[in-house]
């Protein structure tokens, strides 16, 4: 088989407790890291942002704050490839800390932790590393092998130990991205703009976004022509490539966080060989697959006509359920099951939409509105 993938720059998310440092950590790589020359240009904010370092990109997600990285997962998107926990070096786990924590485990990103403000005095870091190992975070040189990496985002010290830690981490990783491939972007911010209409920022994770696209919502609504194309210094782009992050103007409505993109026609295209209709709208194609027999019955029993079901069944989703979804144009519900990891790569690279649930009435009532 050719190879048609390169590796993308890793996307990367900043979590923590507030006061903590992210905004001040996200600033001064922005500050710092620009590829040479850029640095002059006008910076907007768009929720995202990529710097150089070794010769290399990264992209990171500039919307501190759990909502959006909660929302993105909730909503079947995964925006992070890697997380930084930012932990204050004179304050220590905290409560936002812990919930932090419990977003990267559910994403099963990998993490480093930083350290930041290890310029103050009453900075105790090995205090951090004891009260990490409660929360059942291991660091290195602490029983375990979660990197961490003392920063501060004040003086710029063991900033750049961080970033390469991050390159590394992201060469373990692997994360494969095929630019000529179909395009999935997420939403990572949105709002209306009285002058320019609804504003999305979106990270391109396969395929290129160009000028000129039509693009369609995972979750239905008017198509949208891509009309501008914006990066986060402000200058014009024509097309953006995997993990690029771009603010979109065109959109017929503003786009929830989390949405997924993919070029108009891709999952109507394949629903209509299914159903072999043509319909202007699809009703809810779904595969759905549950942890136990009962609540497999349970939940499909209680879908309502409008829902089509191409597929059920009982544990792991795995690459065959992605590729049959694709196939029809179904969503995949999982109740409580888990996604294999080529599962979950697949279905990014192919746009395939996969909801997790852990109560019914949640997922019934997001079909109902789906409908
Ligand atoms: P966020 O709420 O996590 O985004 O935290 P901010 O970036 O807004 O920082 C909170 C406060 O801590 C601000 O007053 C910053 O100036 C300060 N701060 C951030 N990083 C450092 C650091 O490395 N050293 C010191 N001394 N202060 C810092």
């Amino acid at each position: 088989m050719a190879k048609k993938e390169t590796n993308r720059p890793p996307v990367i998310s900043v979590l923590g407790h507030v006061d903590h440092g992210k905004t001040s950590l996200l600033d001064y790589i922005r500050k710092t890291n620009v590829a040479a020359g850029e640095s002059g240009g006008i910076t907007q904010h768009i929720g995202a942002y990529q710097a150089e370092h070794q010769g290399r990109l990264l992209t990171l997600i500039d919307t501190p704050g759990h909502e959006a990285f909660s929302a993105m997962r909730e909503r079947g998107g995964q925006a992070a490839d890697l997380a930084i926990l930012v932990v204050a070096a004179d304050d220590g786990v905290m409560p936002q800390t812990r919930e932090s924590l419990e977003h990267i485990n559910k994403a099963k990103a990998p993490f480093v932790v930083a350290v930041n403000k290890i310029d103050l005095p009453n900075a105790n870091i090995e205090q951090i590393k004891a009260q990490l190992a409660q929360e059942g975070v291991l660091v290195e040189g602490y029983g375990g092998n979660v990197p961490i990496a003392p920063v501060s985002a004040k003086t710029g010290q063991g900033i750049t130990e961080l970033l390469d830690l991050l390159l590394l981490m992201a060469d373990l990783e692997q994360l494969p991205a095929d630019p000529k491939g179909q395009l999935s972007a997420l939403v990572i911010e949105s709002s209306l703009d009285a002058h320019k209409g609804p504003l999305a920022t979106v990270l391109v994770k396969n395929g290129t976004l160009k000028l000129g696209d039509t693009l369609q919502l995972d979750e239905g609504g008017k198509p949208s022509k891509v009309k501008a194309l914006l990066d986060w210094r402000g200058q014009r782009l024509e097309e953006a490539g995997p993990s690029t992050p771009v603010q979109v103007l065109g959109f017929a409505q503003v786009p929830p966080v989390g949405a997924l993109i993919s070029h108009e026609g891709v999952h109507l295209a394949a629903a209509k060989t299914k159903t072999a209709t043509v319909q202007t709208e699809v009703h809810l194609l779904l595969l759905v697959k549950a942890d136990v027999a009962g609540t497999l019955e349970a939940i499909v029993g209680n879908l309502g006509g409008e829902v089509e079901l191409i597929g059920q069944g009982v544990g792991t989703i795995y690459e065959s359920d992605v590729l049959l979804a694709q196939f029809t144009g179904a969503r995949i519900i999982a109740f409580r099951v888990k996604v294999s990891s080529q599962a979950e790569s697949l279905a990014e690279k192919e746009a395939v939409l996969i909801k997790s649930y852990q109560l019914i009435h949640e997922l019934l009532d997001d079909i109902q509105q789906q409908i």
